[in-house]
């Protein structure tokens, strides 16, 4: 497999067992607030192949995000394993973790997640500026996503000046920009109308259908049915894992 790891990264390029993206083995994450603990995630196992689009579905406060956060390393498990790309995420150092974010993860939010200050085009530009890329080659890169989601023409545009199905598609310019190998989306058409969730489900189908991982996250069903794989989660666990297509 090409591995979700950094080119440079010595550990890249190590045999993995088959072309598992994400393995996790007995996931657990309890949450500490105070004297109180809660478990959010009660001994997952998941495996998602390279270029698998898989679907989370469950109820408010089964768990989802908080496994979306672990699966992007943006949280860590309490016990259990998390292997990213062959690779044992609680072995990796922090740097290589935060390059694994922004190179090899594209992120796309229900709040949308943008800057507000800046232009769509900035937005777009911001990963490439954390992965040390020129400015040319920045702006040229952010241009060509932002045209792929159909939005060329409001390079200009700050988020307040967009609808909110625009914002969403500025985002996920700004997922795709880095081309990254897996796409993660938790609920990334919750807070969208008809027209704008069927535009930006068919940009994840068409960055599905160019060979990277999805794991979208929602609590629709005709949103997980455009995957080829449901997962339910509920209360933590999960409950159901099926091929659907
Ligand atoms: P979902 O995305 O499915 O709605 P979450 O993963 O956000 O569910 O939350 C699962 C459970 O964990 C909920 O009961 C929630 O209240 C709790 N939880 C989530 N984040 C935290 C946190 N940072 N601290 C404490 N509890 C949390
Ligand atoms: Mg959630």
């Amino acid at each position: 497999m090409s591995g979700i790891l950094v080119d440079d990264d010595p550990r890249a390029g190590r045999p993995s067992d088959g072309d598992a993206v994400i393995e996790l083995i007995d996931a657990r994450k309890t949450y500490r607030t105070g004297d109180i603990e809660f478990e959010a995630l009660r001994g997952i196992d998941l495996r998602v192949d390279e270029g698998e689009y898989l679907a989370i579905m469950g109820p408010s406060g089964s768990g989802k995000s908080t496994l979306m956060n672990i699966l992007g390393c943006l949280d860590v498990l309490t016990s259990g394993s998390y292997r990213l790309g062959g690779e044992d995420v609680a072995e990796l150092t922090e740097t290589t973790l935060a390059r694994v974010r922004n190179r090899r993860i594209g992120f796309v939010f229900q709040q949308f997640h943008l800057l507000p200050s800046l232009s769509a085009l900035r937005n777009v530009e911001l990963p490439l500026v954390y992965a040390g890329i020129g400015k040319e080659e920045r702006r040229d890169r952010a241009e060509a996503a932002l045209r792929r989601v159909g939005l060329g023409e409001r390079l200009a545009n700050r988020p307040s000046e967009l609808s909110g199905g625009q914002q969403q598609r500025v985002a996920v310019a700004r997922a795709l920009v880095g081309d990254p190998t897996m796409i993660l989306a938790d609920e990334p058409t919750g807070n969208l109308d008809s027209q704008s969730t069927a535009d930006v489900l068919g940009l994840l189908d068409e960055l599905n259908d160019s060979g990277r991982t999805i794991v979208l996250i929602t609590h629709e069903l005709e949103v997980a049915e455009r995957s080829g794989r449901v997962a339910l989660v509920r209360d933590g666990m999960i409950h159901d894992d099926e091929v659907t297509a």
